[in-house]
């Protein structure tokens, strides 16, 4: 789902002024157009359930929003590289046990 640019707009400007003019991570203030420009941000992120209401939004500048972003994706390669598909995706050994049928 995405959220309609003229919703967007307002909502940013909301979160905006409820973190007085400031970055939810780096409390750089925004500046239209500049290198600190307003995003939104999803708290929890879309790929993981989050949604688009008020309660999960915050304003990010936008190098804090795509750093991450990029971090999100790094840490969830990380987890898939050690998580539970790990052993599975090592070779099959010829012999074991004999599956289930
Ligand atoms: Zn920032």
């Amino acid at each position: 789902m995405t959220i309609p640019s003229r919703y967007k707009r307002r909502v940013l400007a909301r979160l905006i002024r409820s973190q007085e003019g400031r970055c939810c991570y780096c409390k750089r203030p925004f500046t239209i157009g500049g290198p600190t420009r307003a995003t939104i941000e999803h708290k929890k992120a879309k790929m993981d359930g989050g949604r688009d209401n008020v309660g999960n939004l915050a304003a990010a500048c936008f190098h804090c929003n795509q750093h991450r972003g990029r971090q999100m994706v790094q840490s969830r390669m990380v987890a898939k590289r050690a998580g539970p598909n790990y052993a599975t995706s090592a070779p099959k050994s010829s012999r074991g046990k004999s599956a289930p049928q």
